[in-house]
């Protein structure tokens, strides 16, 4: 029995006690790393994970009452979330920043907040800003050229030409501004009639010569003859689009005959034969092709004052604000409406 036990004199003993303590040592050695690893690893991911998650609200409130960092910083912060879309993160920081009290800036903090209730399309609430900035600091024209922009997105246009007075007082060219909300106003009208509303917008457009897109792609829904007579023919290039579709009954073959751009514009589409080529290449192509292909005019708008593109028409650029600043752009593009085997609409 003996030959089983090891006595503890035994040099075999203590080089089994070695080779276990070693073992013990190296186990926890391994054991103790892993664990660091894993700890580290979920500290790292809980510290990203915070500027992933954006701050909540309570969260928002502790920081900015905390006064950790200063006013610029958070005004700074609430301008980058405007700019990346994030308005209702931007409206939180500039209401805490408000709520604080204790704000340098409150005007101007109101004045950012207000823009951005308008921006991300609560109307009523940016229309109460800036009524309350007016209401201590009447001459601000900013704030006024706001609360325009909000009574006209409410389509107020009633009250948007009031504010008009106030600026005109601070003398701001307000002249652009009266006539376009004259123009929306008469368009959206329900007591005028279509006859009416035609008389009205001539009457406009003979004043200042602006604003023709939008007039004339009305004119020449309702009555195409009268707009025809009015039109200004040296911007007929801005109206391609309205006198593209502008149906092959409702032409004025004078008015076409006499002027180059709208013989190449109708020739192009195929009605007419009175150019044989065009120095606008896409007009050119169309005239070439002769209707042999399934092609028509695409268009597209830039505004001049800030370079916003646009699939459609406008008065007034969404991004910049700026009125009347549209140019249009051509393209040669697929023709969806029509069959290829269509029949051609020709006078000839
Ligand atoms: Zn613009």
């Amino acid at each position: 029995m003996d030959m089983f036990f090891i006595e503890f004199r035994d040099p075999l003993f203590s080089i089994i006690i070695f080779f276990t303590i070693i073992f013990i040592i190296t186990f926890f050695s391994y054991w103790w790393g892993r664990y660091r690893r894993t700890q580290d690893s979920k500290h790292l991911d809980r510290f990203l994970r915070q500027f992933k998650a954006l701050p909540s609200k309570d969260e928002l409130q502790v920081l900015i009452s905390s006064g950790e960092l200063s006013e610029k910083s958070w005004l700074l912060l609430a301008n980058s979330y405007y700019k990346n879309g994030d308005y209702e993160k931007s409206i939180e920081i500039y209401n805490e920043i408000l709520n604080v009290g204790s704000s340098a800036n409150a005007k101007e903090t109101m004045f950012l907040l207000g823009k951005t209730y308008f921006k991300a399309g609560f109307l009523e609430r940016s229309k109460q800003i800036f009524l309350e900035i007016l209401k201590s600091s009447p001459r601000t024209p900013q704030a006024l050229h706001y609360l325009l922009l909000v009574y006209e997105y409410m389509r107020d246009y009633k009250s948007a030409l009031e504010v008009l007075e106030p600026l005109d007082e601070l003398d701001e060219d307000i002249a652009l501004e009266r006539a376009y909300l004259q123009v929306l106003e008469i368009l959206s009208s329900a007591q005028r009639s279509e006859e009416q509303k035609v008389a009205d917008l001539l009457e406009i457009y003979q004043e200042n010569h602006q604003l023709s897109y939008t007039i004339f792609e009305y004119i020449f829904r309702i009555d195409a003859k009268k707009a025809w007579e009015n039109l200004d023919i040296s911007k007929s290039e801005l109206l391609a689009e309205v006198l593209w579709s502008c149906d092959v009954k409702k032409l004025n073959l004078d008015i076409i005959s006499k002027n180059a751009f709208l013989r190449e514009l109708y020739s192009a589409r195929g009605n007419l034969k009175l150019a044989k080529g065009s120095s606008v290449f896409e007009l050119d192509i169309l005239i070439k092709l002769n209707g042999k292909a399934n092609a028509t005019l695409s268009f597209e708008y830039i505004c001049s004052n800030c370079k916003s593109v646009f699939p459609f028409a406008f008065s007034r650029c969404s991004a910049c604000h700026a009125i009347d600043t549209a140019m249009v752009e051509w393209n040669v593009s697929k023709d969806y409406s029509k069959d290829f085997g269509e029949e051609n609409n020709s006078f000839q």
